[in-house]
């Protein structure tokens, strides 16, 4: 009988219904092509630098999704629709900053339900405070990296330091104060890598002397695509900011970023860049050779951030293998979208194209995950609420537009998995020109409808992985782009999308 049962929960532990604990550490704006794990632009120079060592680890340990997509590639709207399991038309969530519509389930409370602690901490970015969760402190809006003040149940609280590491901290203080009698769901949500890239004071110098591999789109001129990509205000070379972004700044002046650090943390800031804006002053750099420059550094503080972030990780794995919760906890890595690394000569991310639509998705999950797996089902933001509830054993609600990836990673291979994934992006009106659109990706192809303006463009991702070209008016794709409209539409249908007309108002200039 012992043994049996002793059968019974290895088998139980071998499909993954043992309750585990589930740490989903997730950042903002961090691309997939910064992590040494994936097989993307800067991988092999992420694992060469050493950028990312910890997440690295976690994929080695565990698995990453090669195809993990957004459904709306910006902040806010990320967010609600992971906390939903619903695409943006459904949550409420299109553009930045806007509530969650009144009602909508979320995840965090399913996981209560079935007997979870939760608490998330660090950056929230959603109107509304977090429902079904029993500890939160929460950044206000983007927050700051630097002094960071922090929302909860009791108001608010300013602390010390650098925002990345003030977030770590508090996760483990949460953790090693929880009720340990039951299993816990905790979100980290970091606001690094975001813009402007502060970096901590540790990182300063390092990779100084280092020059990360351009991309070879850094000087697209967008022949080949439509309006829209030739409209768009978010090029390094024309957009970036010298100030808040390069933080090249006049000797003597301080910008907004900078108010927050006490003199002596700009001294220390002082006395590694401002050596850097004196040689560029001298230099004088025009053209391309000025992009060139800008793109350096902008690449550099943004690995900074990230390497902060990993060092973050790496404390989080240590503390749960030390308290003995390694085995039965699943710790995740994502970001909120991914993001453009100098492709297209752009920053930012907001598009249905390959750096923007992809998601970082590693996940550890001891005795289910096959250490080292690669997954190549397409998953999108709007699966992680089911696929939490269900490693919880919890009951998912009808009616979400994602679906449980448990089976996936257990190894199985569900036959009526999804083969497309479904686009829609809203917020022209917001930063960066970037014209509303929708779309669908499918293993080989995308295909978009900027709305406002009926442009349509289509890329072969097999012939063009960069989508430099669009094949949309091509007679030899016609028949291609008559499937692709016909699985756009049926699309539409399924997630009940009908928002072209109000998207196409929001659009218009
Ligand atoms: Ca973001």
């Amino acid at each position: 009988m012992v043994a049996l049962l002793g059968a019974l929960a290895g088998e139980l532990v071998a499909a993954g219904v043992t309750r585990p604990n589930i740490v989903f550490i997730f950042t903002d704006d961090h691309s997939l092509q910064t992590i040494g794990a994936y097989n993307a632009r800067l991988s092999a120079f992420c694992r060469k630098q050493g950028v990312t060592p910890n997440i690295d680890r976690l994929a080695a340990r565990g698995g990453l999704f090669v195809d993990s997509f957004c459904g709306n590639s910006l902040c806010s709207p990320s967010r609600a629709a992971i906390l939903s399991g619903l695409h943006s038309h459904a949550n409420g969530v299109r553009t930045l900053s806007q509530p969650i519509r009144e009602g909508v389930w979320t995840f965090p409370g399913a996981l209560r339900e079935a007997g979870y602690q939760t608490a998330v901490i660090g950056k929230w970015h959603l109107d509304k405070t977090p429902a079904g969760t029993d500890y939160w402190r929460l950044l206000n809006g983007q927050g700051t990296y630097w002094h960071p003040e922090f929302s909860g149940p009791d108001g608010k609280e300013k602390r010390n330091g650098y925002a990345t590491d003030i977030i770590t901290d508090m996760s483990l203080d949460w953790l090693r104060q929880r009720d340990t009698t039951k299993p816990f769901m905790m979100m980290i949500q970091h606001k690094a890598p975001h813009r402007n890239w502060m970096p901590p004071p540790r990182y300063y110098s390092w990779l100084g002397k280092v020059k990360v591999p351009e991309p070879s789109t850094l000087f697209d001129d967008y022949a080949g695509r439509m309006s829209p990509a030739h409209n768009q205000k978010m090029e390094i070379n024309r957009t970036m900011t010298m100030d808040g972004d390069l933080k090249v700044l006049e000797p003597g002046k301080w910008g907004q970023e900078f108010n927050r650090m006490s003199e002596s943390e700009r001294a220390e800031w002082n006395a590694v860049f401002g050596p850097r804006n004196e040689a560029f002053f001298k230099a004088k750099l025009t053209g391309r050779e000025l992009t060139r420059w800008k793109y350096q550094e902008y690449m550099k503080d943004y690995l900074r951030c990230i390497k902060a972030v990993d060092d973050g990780v790496g404390r989080v794995v240590d503390y749960l293998k030390e308290a003995g919760l390694e085995q039965n906890t699943v710790v995740i890595y994502a970001s909120d979208q991914g993001f453009f690394n100098g492709e297209h000569g752009w920053f930012d991310k907001r598009w249905i194209y390959e750096e923007s639509i992809h998601m970082p998705f590693i996940i550890r999950w001891p005795g289910v995950v096959k250490p080292g797996t690669r997954f190549t089902p397409f998953i999108q933001n709007i699966d992680y609420a089911p696929t939490f509830v269900e490693m919880a054993g919890g009951s998912i609600p009808d009616g979400l537009h994602g679906k449980s990836f448990v089976p996936i990673l257990r190894g199985e291979k569900p036959a009526d998995w999804r083969k497309s994934v479904y686009y829609h992006y809203y917020d022209f009106k917001g930063a960066h020109n970037v014209a509303n659109h929708y779309g669908v990706r499918t293993e080989r192809h995308t295909l978009a409808h900027y709305y406002a303006t009926d442009e349509w463009e289509m890329f072969d991702n097999r012939k063009d992985p960069q989508q430099l070209r669009s094949v949309y008016a091509e007679p030899g794709y016609a028949k291609t782009v008559g499937k692709l409209k016909t699985e756009l539409n049926r699309l539409r249908g399924l997630y009940k999308d009908t928002d072209a007309d109000e998207g196409a108002r929001i659009s218009k200039p």
